[in-house]
């Protein structure tokens, strides 16, 4: 199997208002989004300019089920057969990042994608007689360029957490719990476990979890049944709530909250770096400039899957973001 192109899906939050700034194509794919015109730009001060996007998929309105239908089903089949894959959403705080990737509340209906994914390895690994699964997952958040373990005897340490490479060349975060999992049920039990934890993790965390990225794995190792084969298929899924993308205002903004703005903008910038450089397939892939992209190596380049979803809030008022969410959004998609 070849590195396919990323693909890119955008999610909107359903919105309050009724006049949002967005309009839908006909086609399903395509989105474009009205901005004020700069003011310096001429006298008028109620003219707008309008930009235009194209995307695998526009879901708005969409339900839980079919967001997990679009976005994350062939992840997960090919998951299961033995690639790696990334999944991860991206967008300004409160566009429904964490409701696509987590879910929302308690209502069963509003589990996001990593409970679904959950489910369908687990009725993958009960349905597949020819075939041996050992799952393990685990949950990692990186804030400030710091590596946080969500799981374990002691969640929110991270002292002894590094990024390194393995004789066979693979990434793994040194330190990491790997929680073995025999059901969906004891696989949930950890994810709700790590959802407790981005909270009350050792750090403080400034305005939330907003600030941070967090990265739930699912680490497949799969056996034919046939006693002659010793070796294991490794392949991982990683389901990635990616910091809020807002540009800090340049004015009046110090200390943490600067050093935090300077933190996700590099890391942002560079995953985006890093996944046009694979699909150019240049020779130098900037992996190693943050740790974002060094945890998400193996599940970025090679025999993988990634997935973006570009989370909007379709409120007019938010209309600069959403805009340069949809940019970010298309050139990660135009390779
Ligand atoms: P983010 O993680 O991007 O900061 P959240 O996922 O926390 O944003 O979403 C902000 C709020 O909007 C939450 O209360 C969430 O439940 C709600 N929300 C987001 N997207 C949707 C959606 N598609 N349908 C219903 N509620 C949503
Ligand atoms: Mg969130």
């Amino acid at each position: 199997m070849v590195k396919q192109a990323v693909k890119v899906f955008v999610r909107t939050r359903p919105t309050a208002t009724s006049g949002s700034g967005l309009k839908l194509g006909p086609d399903g794919q395509s989105v474009s989004v009205n901005v004020p015109k700069d003011a310096s730009a001429g006298p008028v001060n109620n003219q707008q300019e309008q930009f235009s996007f194209k995307f695998d998929g526009v879901l708005e309105n969409v339900s839980q089920e079919a967001a997990y239908t679009s976005l994350a089903h062939e992840v997960v089949d090919s998951l299961m057969a033995g690639y790696n894959g990334t999944i991860f959403a991206y967008g300004q705080t409160g566009a429904g990042k964490t409701f696509t990737m987590s879910g929302g509340g308690t209502a069963y209906a509003h589990r996001g994608l990593i409970p679904r994914a959950i489910h369908h390895v687990f009725r993958e690994v009960d349905m597949r007689a020819d075939k041996m699964y050992r799952v393990h997952v685990s949950y990692l958040e990186i804030y400030n360029e710091q590596l946080y373990d969500l799981l374990g005897d002691t969640p929110g340490t991270s002292d002894a957490l590094a990024v390194l490479e393995d004789a066979n060349n693979s990434t793994y975060v040194r330190g990491l719990t790997l929680v073995p999992v025999r059901s969906e049920e004891e696989a949930l039990a950890q994810f709700f476990l790590g959802e407790q934890g981005r909270t009350t993790a050792g750090h403080v965390l400034n305005a939330e979890s907003s600030r941070s990225h967090t990265v739930f794995t699912i680490h497949v190792e799969m056996r034919t049944s046939d006693a002659a084969s010793e070796r294991a298929v490794l392949s991982k899924l990683n389901l990635v709530d990616l910091a809020g993308s807002e540009r800090t205002k340049k004015t009046g903004v110090t200390g943490q909250t600067l050093k935090e703005a300077q933190f996700i903008n590099r890391s942002l910038s560079f995953l985006e770096q890093t996944v046009n450089a694979l699909s150019r397939k240049d020779a130098y892939v900037p992996f190693r400039q943050t740790k974002l992209t060094a945890v998400l190596r193996d599940a970025l380049g090679g025999n993988c899957k990634t997935v973006m979803v570009a989370n909007i809030w379709a409120e007019p008022s938010h209309s600069d973001e959403t805009l340069s969410t949809l940019r970010f959004a298309s050139r990660v998609r135009t390779l």
